[in-house]
């Protein structure tokens, strides 16, 4: 199955050229890539990893990792596949972690480290869903949206160096961005995130709507249950907009050409592992 998904790949240049998106995401793309985000104090890559690393230790110290080697291995199998579609897949090792909560959510720290909670995973019914929510993640990542809002920091106004970044200063930058991904992204920045995962997971050869199908059935549970439900509460904290992020989903899949029954769902395979888990699938 692995080399059928190998096989799905497809050059992202030519996706990305195909439409007036393609090429805004395009130009967003390259520097993300390569230009340093206008800041206080540059940050290069070495500098983000080692910021994202003490971000992620607080997220799995607020939230506990699952310890679960096949359920792990597997997440990271399908990382992988999309995260070689980013442009940054050469300067940062990006891992995927599960965490042990309930809670319906999924967080990107910078310099590449993932985390979807075990509460998300229990709600996807395909691999292409859970491809399309870490490829949204990677695209945090590579849209640099928490290293940005570090870099504009006022506790950045001393450094000169990034290498003053280091001791305390260090522990309370990684605090800033520790906030940052607790509280949530703007709309403009969950849709560029969007659009970089959709473009990301189409391109290693999933069905491109996983993403979309999943918030969908985010969307009608949260209609559902109404806002009185804390975990809906919350997810609608930190990934806002449900309905207008959905619709801008299909108008890029429309302008790309995306073909929503194109590439692989792999259903059955994300089941037979989440079986593996029970915990993952048991609560609910
Ligand atoms: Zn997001």
């Amino acid at each position: 199955m692995r080399t059928r998904i190998a096989a799905g790949f497809v050059a992202l240049a030519a996706l990305l050229s195909a439409s007036t998106a393609g090429a805004q995401l395009r130009d967003r793309l390259a520097r993300a890539a390569g230009a340093a985000v206008v800041s206080r104090a540059p940050i290069g890559p070495a500098k983000e990893i080692e910021i994202g690393r003490n971000i992620a230790s607080t997220l799995a110290g607020r939230y506990h990792v699952v310890h679960d080697t096949a359920l792990v291995g597997y997440v990271n199998l399908v990382g992988q596949v999309v995260a070689r579609m980013s442009p940054r897949a050469n300067e940062i090792t990006f891992r995927f972690d599960v965490l042990d909560s309930d809670d319906v959510n999924a967080f990107a720290a910078p310099g590449g480290y993932v985390f979807v909670t075990r509460g998300a995973l229990a709600m996807m019914q395909s691999e292409a869903e859970l491809a399309g929510v870490l490829a949204h993640e990677i695209g945090h990542v590579d849209a640099k949206h928490v290293l940005e809002k570090i870099q504009r920091a006022d506790m950045l106004k001393s450094v000169r160096q990034e290498a003053d970044l280091t001791g305390p200063l260090l522990d309370q930058v990684a605090d800033l961005g520790a906030g940052a991904i607790f509280t949530g992204f703007d709309r403009r920045e969950e849709m560029e995130a969007d659009s970089l995962g959709q473009v990301y997971a189409a391109a290693a050869g999933y069905r491109s709507n996983g993403l979309a199908t999943f918030l969908t059935r985010l969307h009608e549970g949260e209609q559902g249950r109404g806002a009185a439900s804390g975990l809906r509460a919350r997810l609608a904290r930190t990934h806002p907009d449900l309905d207008v992020r959905l619709t801008a989903l299909q108008r890029q899949a429309a302008a790309a050409q995306l073909d929503p029954a194109a590439g692989e769902a792999l259903a059955d395979r994300f089941h037979a592992r989440m079986r593996v888990a029970p915990r993952a699938a048991a609560r609910h």
